[in-house]
């Protein structure tokens, strides 16, 4: 991915070479959750595409955005599918999709299957914005 503006100073890492802002499929099943971490990403420059209240939900609209995401963010803990199971699924149609995994204190174990199964990274909660900034350009820039 090459990015056009990388700017720390200003918490800002949207735009791609071809000047259309980065994308974003928000999950979870937290409604304030979604929401806080919407403004965050849109504050950054991320155009939030869609968003998803849990697993399944996530899946099906995954399904119809295909290809056209450059980043998931998704929670572990959530009714119907968990988070684990939706970046299986995930995996399973792409590889190289950038999944961001938002996990709870204390969650260490689910964090680590995680990874094993493709996360790029994950986020703890609480977080506070620099974090998030912090490990989005990372995943970002490097895969
Ligand atoms: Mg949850």
């Amino acid at each position: 991915m090459e990015l056009i503006k990388h700017d720390p100073e200003n918490l800002f890492m949207g735009t791609k070479r071809d000047g259309k802002k980065l994308t974003c499929m928000v999950v979870d099943d937290v409604p304030f959750m979604v929401k806080t971490l919407s403004k965050l990403l849109e504050k950054f420059g991320i155009e939030v595409v869609q968003t998803a209240a849990n697993g399944v939900e996530a899946v099906e609209k995954y399904k119809t955005l295909k290809g056209r995401l450059d980043l998931i963010t998704c929670d572990i803990t959530m009714p119907e599918m968990d988070g684990l199971q939706v970046l299986e699924k995930v995996m399973q149609f792409d590889r190289t999709q950038r999944v961001v995994m938002i996990s709870a204190l204390g969650s260490k174990e689910k964090v680590k299957t995680a990874m094993q199964l493709g996360a790029k990274y994950f986020i703890v909660k609480p977080f506070k914005a620099e974090d998030v900034f912090r490990i989005l350009s990372f995943v970002i820039t490097k895969f």
